[in-house]
């Protein structure tokens, strides 16, 4: 039996929330490489429907460059399509991005309830100051192979830096940057984040969930290890 089936016995959802460039991506990344979980980025599905140039694809073009949220009749869309193809195949998975939104959040519990009663949602609220976010994704670049998209900085002595300069360590294309990573559209992405994520977190302490918190304002090592403790995964 695994650490980890030996912890958690039924199917775990965790879902991440925390600003954009609080790095839900790349402690997700990290569960995925060292847990052996499934990662359900809504952002990373956005990114993979525009370069695929589908119809979602440029209907969502713009929102996304803008640093607006996409509709959220198209993300349920997007999220009922993942679900139904790799929700049944793992046991643990990360929702980063997702919900975003009250309406999100009611349809994900509705899709539970329906489809999924054995699933357990877990909350980790990721908590970092506004300067450190626009610092980060001031230097943040991105494997540019939509089917990849893994997350690196060019910030000096960052643990996340490529080990040749700009190209993905892991399948060698080139780095790019994200187009809403430039810093007025982070500005406004901030601005649009925190007005949903205070009706967020009202609605799941409304329905009574438990909301862990997890300083994120260190570097990635150190933060899986404290989210490990956390969760129960290390001892502390
Ligand atoms: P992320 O990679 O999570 O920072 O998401 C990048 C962009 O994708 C966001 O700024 C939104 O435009 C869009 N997006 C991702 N997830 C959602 C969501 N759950 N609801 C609405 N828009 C989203």
């Amino acid at each position: 039996m695994t650490k980890e089936a030996s912890v958690f016995s039924q199917r775990d959802l965790f879902l991440f929330i925390g600003p954009p460039g609080s790095g839900k991506g790349t402690l997700a990344e990290a569960c995925v490489k060292n847990l052996n979980w499934k990662q359900l980025s809504t952002g990373n599905l956005c990114r993979q429907h525009i370069a695929e140039q589908t119809e979602i694809g440029k209907h969502i073009d713009f929102a996304i460059k803008s640093g607006k949220l996409v509709s959220d009749s198209l993300i349920v869309a997007m999220v009922n399509d993942w679900f139904s193809r790799f929700l049944a195949m793992h046991q643990t998975v990360i929702l980063d991005g997702f919900p975003r939104t009250v309406p999100q959040a009611q349809e994900l519990s509705a899709l539970l309830e329906q489809n999924f009663g054995d699933a357990q949602l877990k909350i980790v609220q990721l908590e970092i100051s506004d300067e450190s976010v626009i610092q980060r994704l001031c230097s943040r670049y991105l494997c540019g192979n939509k089917e990849c998209q893994a997350v690196y900085s060019t910030a000096p002595g960052s643990a996340l830096a490529p080990k040749v300069s700009m190209v993905c360590d892991i399948c060698e294309t080139a780095l790019i940057r994200r187009k809403d990573d430039e810093e007025s559209t982070v500005r406004e992405r901030l601005m649009g984040y925190y007005r949903h994520e205070k009706a967020l977190l009202d609605f799941y302490r409304e329905r009574g969930e438990a909301i862990q918190r997890l300083s994120v304002e260190k570097p990635l090592e150190e933060v899986f290890v404290d989210f490990k403790q956390l969760i129960g995964l290390e001892k502390q």
